[in-house]
C-alpha cells in the first residue's frame, strides 16, 4: 500500500506560514506524505493571501493553476473569506476556508483523500483520538517514517518500508516554528525513536546554521533548547538510551519514556523479534531511575502471544513487579493478517488469553495505584488542557495526552488552555490526580 501524499502551496505573511505548519505537521502525523510535485500528489492544498489585490491575483493563479495540474484542490488561507469569488471562477474545488482553519483543511483531506485505516494499538503512533487533531498548546512532531525491525506480529514494515529519518533540520525548523506557533508540548513520535538517524548513517546536518548530528541525542538536546516541553514515545532500551535519561534529570527533556516492552520473557521476546530484546531492561530501569528518580514510564503489553507458558507469563508478571512502571497498558494477541507470527505453533486459547490479561491488569492496577498515592503531597507542574465549569482539567510532566492520567483542578474556571500552574496534589485514584493549584508557572 503506498501512502497518500498532500501537495502543498503556501502564499502569504509569517502568520499563514504557521497555519501551513500547522496543516503540514497534521498530516504527516495522520499518515500522509507531503508530495513537492502537482502530479504525484492525491490532492493539493493552496493557503492563500488576501491581503491587498496583487497577494488576492497570485492566489487565484495559483488555485487556477493546482485545478489545472492536479484538479483535487482544497483552498484555505486569507483568500478563502471570498469563496464566493473563488467558486465562481473554480467551481469544482473542494472546500474553501479562511484563515486559520487547520483543523477543517484536514478535516476535508481525510474526507476527499481517506488513508486506508489499520488501527491497532500495538503499533499506532498515536491514540486513535489524536486524529481528532490536537489542541493548539501541544503537537505531535514525526521524526521518522517506516522501521527497520521485523516484530514478528507487526505488519508496519512491509506497508511503510524501511526506516526514513527526517533530516534533522528540517525536524528542528518544524519543531522552532510550533513553539514560535504558542505550542507548549511536543510528542516526539517514530516507529523507534531510538533508531532515529540509523539509516542516514548519523549524518551532520544544519539548523540555525549550526552542525547537528541527525541522532537521538543532538536531536534531544536541540529539542531542549526551545523551552518547552518534550516528550520521548516508542524508544527501546537500547544502551544510547542512557544518554538522554541525565538531560531528563536536568529537567531539559521531560523525565518520561514511552517504551513498548510488550512481555518480559527473554523467549517470547525472541520470538517476538523485538529490538533491544537481548538488553538486560530491569538492570538498564534501575540504573535509570538511579539518576533520573522522577522518571515515568509508560509501557504496553501482550498477553497470550503464542508459545508463551504459564511459566512466560509468570516471568511476566514478575518483570512487572519488579519494574514498577508507572503507565501500562495490555494487549490479548490477536493475528494481523500478513504477519509472521499467524504461522507460528502453540496459539495461546481465548479463554487462557482472558485469564491473564486479568491477572496482569490486577498486578499493574495495584503498582500504578501505588504509584500514583506516592505523589500525595507533592507540588507538581500542571499543563492545563480544558477548562469547563467545575474547574480546570491537566497534566503533570508524567502524563502523555489521551493516553495517561489527569490531575483535577476543581474551581479553576479562570485558566485557560495552554497555562501552565504548579499545584498540590491533595488525592489519587488508580488512574487521575486532584490537585490545588499554588501558582501560574512561566518556566515551563
Ligand atoms: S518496532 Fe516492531 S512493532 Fe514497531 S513498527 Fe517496527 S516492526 Fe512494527
Amino acid at each position: 500500500m503506498s501512502q497518500k501524499k498532500v501537495g502543498f502551496i503556501s502564499l502569504g505573511c509569517p502568520k499563514a506560514l504557521v497555519d501551513s505548519e500547522r496543516i503540514l505537521t497534521q498530516l504527516r502525523t495522520d499518515g500522509y506524505e507531503i508530495s513537492p510535485t502537482y502530479h504525484d500528489a492525491n490532492v493539493v492544498v493552496v493557503n492563500t493571501c488576501g491581503f491587498i489585490d496583487d497577494a488576492k491575483r497570485e492566489s487565484l493563479e495559483a488555485i487556477g493553476e493546482a485545478m489545472a495540474e492536479n484538479g483535487k484542490v482544497i483552498v484555505t488561507g486569507c483568500m478563502g473569506n471570498e469563496a464566493a469569488k473563488i467558486r465562481e471562477l473554480y467551481p469544482d474545488v473542494l472546500s474553501v476556508t479562511g484563515a486559520h482553519a487547520y483543523e477543517e483543511v484536514v478535516g476535508a483531506v481525510h474526507q476527499f483523500v481517506p488513508q486506508e485505516v489499520i488501527h491497532n494499538p500495538l503499533i499506532d503512533l498515536v491514540p486513535p483520538q489524536g486524529i481528532k487533531l490536537t489542541p493548539r498548546h501541544y503537537a505531535y512532531l514525526k521524526i521518522s517514517e517506516g522501521c527497520n525491525h521485523r516484530c514478528s506480529f507487526c505488519i508496519i514494515p512491509s506497508l511503510r518500508g524501511d526506516l526514513v529519518s527526517r533530516p534533522i533540520g528540517d525536524v528542528m525548523d518544524e519543531a522552532e516554528r510550533l513553539a514560535n506557533a504558542g505550542v507548549k508540548e511536543l510528542l516526539v513520535i517514530s516507529q523507534d525513536t531510538s533508531a532515529y538517524g540509523v539509516d542516514i548513517k548519523y549524518r551532520t546536518g544544519f539548523w540555525q546554521g549550526r552542525p547537528m548530528k541527525s541522532n537521538m541525542k543532538s536531536l534531544c538536546e536541540g529539542l531542549a533548547s526551545l523551552g518547552i516541553w518534550v516528550r520521548l514515545h516508542y524508544v527501546y532500551p537500547y544502551p544510547h538510551v542512557d544518554d538522554i535519561i541525565p538531560m531528563m534529570a536536568d529537567g531539559l527533556i521531560l523525565p518520561y519514556l514511552d517504551i513498548p516492552f510488550q512481555h518480559g520473557s527473554p523467549k517470547i521476546l525472541k520470538s517476538m523479534k523485538r529490538p533491544a530484546h537481548a538488553e538486560n531492561t530491569l538492570e538498564r530501569i534501575h540504573k535509570w531511575r538511579s539518576i533520573c528518580p522522577d522518571l515515568t514510564l509508560r509501557s504496553t503489553f501482550i498477553v497470550g502471544y503464542p508459545g508463551e507458558t504459564e511459566e512466560d507469563f509468570n516471568i511476566l508478571l514478575d518483570f512487572l513487579k519488579e519494574a514498577q512502571l508507572d503507565r501500562v497498558g495490555c494487549f490479548q494477541y490477536s493475528p494481523v493478517e500478513g504477519a509472521k507470527a499467524n504461522e507460528l505453533a502453540d496459539q495461546v486459547p481465548d479463554e487462557v488469553k482472558e485469564e491473564r490479561h486479568a491477572r496482569f491488569m490486577e498486578v499493574q492496577a495495584e503498582i500504578s495505584k501505588q504509584r500514583l498515592q506516592d505523589k500525595i503531597g507533592k507540588t507538581v507542574h500542571v499543563l492545563i488542557d480544558e477548562v469547563d465549569e467545575e474547574g480546570a482539567i491537566g497534566r503533570t510532566k508524567a502524563d502523555a495526552p489521551e493516553i495517561d492520567g489527569m490531575v483535577y483542578l476543581n474551581g479553576e474556571t479562570e485558566l485557560a488552555p495552554g497555562d501552565l500552574v504548579t499545584a498540590k496534589i491533595f488525592q489519587a485514584d488508580e488512574h487521575d490526580l486532584w490537585a490545588e493549584m499554588t501558582d501560574f508557572d512561566d518556566t515551563l
